[in-house]
């Protein structure tokens, strides 16, 4: 029979159990046993879940307190100093300070640096190499869970990070992280050669304790270990290609038979070097990777594995079964490789369960599969394979009834959308002066000091506003009776905003639920699920809408909020949405035409908006993309037209305003420096970016690109709890001061402040508003 697998699943639980047990952790009103337990439960219910639909050998160690990758730190014992953790065993505590910089016991610290999982909205934690790094196993978790999934009966695989993909992903601690290659100066590009160098040098100590790990396992009766490395799709130096040849070849038989996972893209020019290494199965993503299936085959030995990543865990579009089971067939009956059937890459990327859903239109629900539903689709296609199409004909039939009725909906297609489109120009994508013109004509209106302060945009979510917007859903709560109470908390928040002294305001986006849901909600084409989760970091979880059809603006959206919040200062009041690639790249999105088009569409939509916030006398307007990078392929060859598209749905959003019209745009956990030509392509008037974990690094890419518009680096790392000194921000701003003119310098937050309570806030902000008066003295 053929094999079924998926390559993880996600780990939030249905009802975001991990995430309500993690926080009630944190704050100290519950145990660790009770974490713990749940923990144990949710795995328990996952394996379970997939065992009995069908999947063969469950992933273990796929499931996280937090991270993943920060697991395998743990595991592989790259445990920075700083955190005090002497030799022996890691406490949980230990784990979260590492991951959040506190826990209920132990000194606040810094925390690791967080940044994207490939091209996902996942976050994972940077690991920190020191260049004498030592390696060894102090984590007893990957094992503890294959005992579990064992007791439980199961065909436990081993889910580990590869020893070539952690490297790649760590830093050596004090300096960037490298794995941009091609930057735009030459100084960072040597500096990231020599770290991908020097990181390479720490393999022959790492992986004896892979060859420990593999022992280990297979002493505990594991037949297959899944071996994760995506960073095969992507375009590696040589001297990592060759790394890989070295270190497969120096993984020892140890009894455990080996599966190579690469996801996310094709080989390409890597296919070679990794048909050729010694695994016993390779795993390929045949949805991105579709095009070079059959060279796979044709590459990989005849007596391996290939597991067929076929359904997509990127996305939530219901398989194309029928076309998936003539390509497995297809394959099967080619080429002489056993066969296994299998997610593209883990579930984690894709909500849980479709079956929850009660609110989504039936046609809709019907386009669409969750990870359950997922792993139904990958036994179902199994069944196929091994017994014949006839064997699954009603599931057939299902689907492909699915997809017409998605290629025919009415619920699709909006011709005066196409339109508009067809009419797009130039003008609508050009502001009609450059920015130092702008620049004087909004100094004037808006008179603010010089390093002006602000906020990204959003206040603490308090548990008062999520009541009163459950309360308000649930119809408990009228509509004026929500907007008072909505109105309410934007007055408080304004009033707080003044007291601190803070120089341009934000209504604080209380009556936002998510800044992607939010907009979504007042457009067509967009869809909502109830419990649609999918992790972003640690607990914090996003419910991505579902692009379905073409988008368009049915009315204002924000324009009554920002106009009331305006009214109660003589402050400028910052207008807040969310820009076109954030709003296409956080949410699911349609498959049935290109990207760009999708974008575009958006950023018409924005446009509207836009111009209506500065009809009602709004003098600054940002426009967040925090997704930008993600709209970029792995490939930096694929890059360029990405980017073009990208650039261009931002500036139609953003033209349609006069000179004295402030647009404003903020980024974070970004890298600019392969991109910077194109952030400055946006001609935003200002961006506020992530900079504080990095102390400044991040910055550099603005001063070697001399980044000719206003900047607000970050003072104030919003990610932890803990409250920055004024000592602190002055620093991190006199490194600023040093690279940019003072008149093109702002001082904010890294990034929103909806996760944190009020309390820090407040003294963080009181802080920051301190260090910008000293600063100013001083600088002046
Ligand atoms: N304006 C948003 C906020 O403050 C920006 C969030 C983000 O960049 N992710 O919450
Ligand atoms: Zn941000």
């Amino acid at each position: 029979m053929t094999i079924t697998h998926t390559l993880g699943f996600p780990r939030v639980g249905a009802r975001r159990e991990l995430k309500f047990a993690q926080e009630a952790y944190w704050k100290g009103e519950s145990s660790q046993e009770t974490l713990l337990q749940l923990a144990r439960e949710l795995r328990q219910r996952h394996w379970q879940q997939q065992a009995q639909a069908g999947i063969d050998l469950v992933p273990v160690n796929d499931f996280s307190l937090y991270d993943h990758v920060l697991d395998t730190s743990l595991l592989l014992g790259v445990i920075p100093e700083r955190f005090g953790i002497a030799d022996g065993h890691v406490g949980l505590d230990d784990y979260f300070r590492m991951a959040r910089g506190r826990a209920p016991s132990g000194e606040p610290v810094a925390a690791q640096e967080m940044t994207k999982w490939f091209d996902t909205n996942y976050h994972y934690l940077v690991p920190e190499l020191a260049p004498d790094q030592t390696f060894s196993i102090r984590s007893s978790k990957l094992f503890d869970e294959v005992d579990e999934a064992q007791a439980l009966g199961l065909r436990a695989k081993p889910v580990l990070v590869g020893p070539l993909t952690f490297l790649w992903l760590s830093k050596f601690r004090g300096t960037q992280r490298a794995h941009d290659h091609a930057d735009c100066c030459g100084a960072a590009q040597l500096q990231a050669q020599a770290q991908d160098e020097g990181k390479l040098q720490l393999l022959p100590a790492l992986l004896p304790v892979y060859n420990q790990i593999l022992a280990k396992l297979a002493a505990q009766g594991v037949e297959w270990v899944q071996i994760d490395e995506p960073i095969l799709s992507l375009e590696l130096p040589r001297s990592w290609l060759d790394a890989f040849t070295r270190s497969y070849a120096g993984l020892e038989k140890s009894g455990v038979k080996v599966l190579l996972a690469a996801y996310f893209g094709e080989l390409q020019s890597n296919l070679a070097v990794a048909a050729k290494l010694p695994f016993d199965g390779l795993h390929i993503d045949a949805v991105r990777g579709a095009a070079e299936v059959d060279a796979v085959f044709q590459a990989v030995p005849a007596d391996r594995v290939i597991s067929v990543g076929i359904v997509e865990g990127r996305n939530i579009w219901r398989n194309d079964l029928r076309a998936s089971l003539t390509l497995l067939a297809r394959l099967q009956a080619r080429y002489p490789q056993q066969i296994w059937i299998g997610s593209s890459c883990s579930l984690l990327h894709v909500p849980v369960d479709l079956a929850q859903e009660q609110s989504l239109d039936e046609g809709i629900t019907s386009w669409l599969a969750f990870a359950v539903q997922k792993v139904g689709e990958i036994a179902v296609l199994r069944l196929g394979l091994d017994k014949g199409a006839e064997a699954i004909g009603a599931v057939l039939s299902a689907a492909d009834a699915a997809r017409h009725s998605r290629k025919t909906s009415v619920l699709i297609h909006r011709a005066d959308v196409k339109e508009r489109l067809a009419a797009s120009s130039e003008a609508d994508a050009t502001r009609h002066q450059p920015y130092d013109v702008r620049a004087r004509a909004q100094a004037k209106r808006l008179q603010l000091p010089v390093l002006p302060t602000t906020t990204i945009g959003s206040f603490p979510q308090t548990a008062a506003i999520r009541k009163a917007r459950l309360a308000f859903r649930k119809g408990e709560l009228s509509e004026a009776d929500y907007n008072a109470a909505m109105k309410a908390e934007i007055a408080g928040c304004v009033a707080a905003q003044e007291d601190y002294g803070l120089d341009m305001l934000v209504h604080g986006e209380a009556e936002r639920n998510d800044m992607v849901e939010y907009f979504a909600e007042f457009l067509d084409g967009y869809a909502f699920t109830q419990f649609g989760w999918v992790q972003s970091y640690g607990s914090r979880c996003v419910k991505p809408p579902v692009i379905f059809g073409d988008v368009r603006r049915r009315a204002p959206m924000t324009v009554a909020w920002s106009t009331y919040a305006q009214s109660l200062t003589d402050k400028p009041m910052k207008g807040m949405l969310t820009g076109p690639v954030t709003m296409l790249k956080w949410a699911f999105v349609r498959d049935d035409q290109p990207l760009s088009e999708t974008c575009l569409q958006i950023a018409y939509a924005l446009r509207d908006e836009v111009v209506d916030l500065e009809k009602a006398g709004i003098a600054a307007i940002q426009i967040d993309e925090p997704a930008i990078k993600e709209c970029l392929p792995l490939r930096k060859a694929e890059w360029s037209s990405c980017l073009q598209w990208a650039v261009r749905a931002f500036r139609i959003s953003a033209s349609g305003v006069q000179d004295d019209t402030q647009i404003h745009t903020h980024m974070c956990y970004s890298e600019f420096n392969d991109i910077i030509d194109s952030i400055a392509a946006l001609d935003a008037d200002v961006i506020t970016i992530e900079t504080s974990r990095s102390a400044m690094e991040l910055l550099d890419a603005f001063v070697d690109f001399r980044y000719p518009n206003e900047i607000g680096p970050g003072v104030y790392d919003i990610h932890s709890p803990n409250v920055p000194s004024v000592e602190q921000m002055v620093a991190l701003m006199h490194k600023a001061a040093q690279q940019i003119p003072l008149q093109r310098l702002w001082i904010n937050p890294d990034c929103g402040l909806k996760t944190r309570g009020w309390p820090e806030v407040e003294a963080s902000l009181r802080n920051m508003v301190t260090a910008a008066r000293q600063l100013r003295t001083e600088l002046a």
